[in-house]
C-alpha cells in the first residue's frame, strides 16, 4: 500500500533499530514505546493515509464505523509485538474506545492456523464474517472470527449505542436514496453526486454496505421484507452500486476522489 516514500523509509529504519534491541529483558518493548511516542511526523503521515482508506474516509473508525477515528491502532498490539510498531500493514484507524477500552492489548490467534481471531478490514472481508440484521441494527456471525470480533469490540453492546445508530443510518440511507433517485430523474448531477457522497462516506457506512450486499443475496425479498418496497430495485441499480459499493479487503483510494 502506498505510503509516502520518506515515511516508508523511516519506518523501515525504526523497525530495524527495534529489532536490534534485546527482547527478553523488555528493552525492545520500552524502546519501541519510546519511539512511537516521539515519531510525530511518521504518525501524522500514517494517519493521513489511513484516513483516505475506505471505509475510514472522513476519519471513521475501521472497527465500529463511528465518526471519530482519531487513533492509530496497532492491529497486533505493540505491547506484545514491538517489531510490529512501525509495520505499515499493522496499522488501522480506530476510535478511542475501540482502540483503548474494548480491544486494548487483546490479541488471540487460532491455535491451529495461527490466524488472528479479529477481523482486519485490510486483510479480511468483514461481510464474510458479519451479517447485519437491518431491523434492529444487531450484528450476527456464523464464524468464530466474526463472533470474537463482535464480542471483543462490543459491536452490539447497548452501552455503545451502535444498534440504535445503525438503525438511524439505515433510515437516513433510505431518505438519501430517494433523493438520489429523484435527482437522477431530474438530471440533477450535483444532487446525484451529493447523495452518493453521503451514502458512501456517512458514519456507520457499514450499514449501507450491508444493504447493498443483502439486496443481491439469494432470498433477498425475504431477508429485506421489512424495507421499503421501492428500495430493493434501487439497491440493485448498477450505477448506484458501481458508485458506492466498497470491495474488501479495503485498499487506498486516490485523494482526488473525496
Ligand atoms: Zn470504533
Amino acid at each position: 500500500m502506498p505510503l509516502p516514500d520518506p515515511t516508508e523509509k523511516r519506518m523501515e529504519v525504526l523497525t530495524e533499530r527495534i529489532g536490534q534491541r534485546d527482547e527478553p529483558s523488555g528493552k525492545r518493548k520500552d524502546y519501541a514505546d519510546n519511539l512511537w511516542k516521539n515519531e510525530g511526523d511518521v504518525k501524522e503521515s500514517l494517519r493521513d493515509v489511513l484516513r483516505r482508506m475506505a471505509p475510514g474516509i472522513l476519519g471513521c473508525c475501521m472497527y465500529c464505523g463511528s465518526t471519530t477515528g482519531s487513533d492509530i491502532e496497532h492491529f497486533e498490539p505493540r505491547e506484545s509485538s514491538p517489531l510490529q510498531t512501525f509495520r505499515w500493514t499493522n496499522h488501522l484507524l480506530a476510535c478511542g474506545p475501540c482502540n483503548s477500552k474494548y480491544k486494548g492489548t487483546w490479541w488471540e490467534c487460532d491455535a491451529e492456523t495461527g490466524e488472528p481471531l479479529l477481523i482486519d478490514p485490510t486483510r479480511d472481508d468483514p461481510f464474510a464474517h458479519l451479517f447485519l440484521d437491518l431491523r434492529n441494527g444487531i450484528y450476527r456471525s456464523p464464524t468464530v472470527k466474526g463472533k470474537t470480533t463482535i464480542k471483543v469490540l462490543g459491536l452490539n453492546l447497548d452501552e455503545r449505542q451502535f444498534p440504535v445508530a445503525r438503525q438511524l443510518a439505515r433510515k437516513n440511507a433510505w431518505q438519501v436514496l430517494r433523493n438520489w433517485s429523484r435527482a437522477r430523474y431530474d438530471d440533477d448531477k450535483n444532487g446525484m453526486r451529493d447523495a452518493l457522497d453521503v451514502l458512501r462516506l456517512y458514519p456507520f457506512a457499514d450499514v449501507w454496505q450491508a444493504m447493498l450486499r443483502q439486496a443481491v443475496m439469494p432470498g433477498a425479498d425475504i431477508i429485506m421484507r421489512d424495507e421499503p418496497p421501492w428500495a430493493l430495485a434501487l439497491l440493485r441499480d448498477e450505477e448506484l452500486r458501481a458508485a458506492t459499493l466498497v470491495e474488501f479487503p479495503v485498499s487506498v483510494i486516490p485523494a482526488t476522489n473525496h
